[in-house]
């Protein structure tokens, strides 16, 4: 059972739900892959039907933005919650530790997947990190082999959307991978160079408001949520739920 926000199909699971369904999927032989889509990314989505029917196509569609929440009660549909990616990713962590299965990082400027793979070890004793590459490459199917080569069963794909989903559906079958996550700036946060909200403003849902105040770069591609909670409001009125 899905919940649709504007032509994209979310689960609607906690986050704990999310991760055990993730650990299953990381374990299950052939591709499955993650989207964490947000209101940008829905948006992006109601341009383009391929990329809509990317993101339905998912294993585990999950809402990253506390923006797809609004616009589901806004709608009659509540979910139980927000999934942040990186939640869902901190969650998957902990699973790949204890089972030993490998994980490769994609993504971020040069050198931030390496600073991330050392920080996460820390973190995560006994996760098994068997590569890294940065996001900045032009030979997509050299970059494929080296994953398949590492043996990787996981990769979290950090790529910016859309182009990680892209990526993933284009390149994913030729890793040999069993699970890939598309997670925009995740390896930025796990590699310091990006700060996360303290946990009151995330718990406030205010991780946005904190996130602009120290990228205030980011405001024209904010300026767009509040326009999305007006069009979840619309396609109410339009009783198309
Ligand atoms: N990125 C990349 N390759 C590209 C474009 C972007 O690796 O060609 C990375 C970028 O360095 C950043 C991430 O993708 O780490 C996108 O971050 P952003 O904050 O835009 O993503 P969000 O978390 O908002 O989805």
């Amino acid at each position: 059972m899905r919940t649709d926000i504007m032509g994209v199909s979310f689960d609607d699971l906690t986050l704990g739900e999310a991760v055990a369904t993730g650990a299953t999927l990381a374990r299950t032989p052939g591709l499955s892959y993650v989207v964490t889509p947000n209101p940008e990314i829905v948006n992006l989505a109601r341009q383009s039907q391929d990329y809509q029917k990317l993101l339905n196509a998912a294993d585990l569609v999950l809402p990253d933005g506390i923006g797809v929440v609004y616009a589901a009660k806004l709608l009659g549909t509540p979910l139980k919650g927000r999934v942040p990616g990186i939640d869902f990713a901190s969650g998957l962590l902990g699973e790949l530790a204890g089972s030993g299965e490998a994980l490769y990082l994609l993504g971020g400027k040069p050198g931030v997947a390496e600073q991330a793979a050392e920080n996460l070890k820390q973190t995560y004793p006994g996760l098994h990190i068997c590569g890294t590459h940065d996001g900045y490459f032009q030979d997509n199917e050299a970059v494929a082999a080296q994953i398949k080569a590492a043996g990787a069963k996981v990769v979290f794909v950090c790529l910016g959307a859309p182009k990680q989903e892209w990526w993933i559906s284009r390149h994913g079958a030729a890793t040999g991978a069993q699970l890939m996550v598309g997670l925009g700036g995740a390896l930025d946060v796990y590699a310091g160079t990006v700060k996360r909200a303290p946990e009151a403003w995330q718990k406030l849902g205010l991780e946005w408001c904190y996130r602009l105040l120290h990228q205030p770069s980011r405001v024209g591609r904010m300026a767009k949520l509040p326009l999305f909670l007006v069009q979840a409001a619309a396609q109410k009125g339009r009783g198309r739920t």
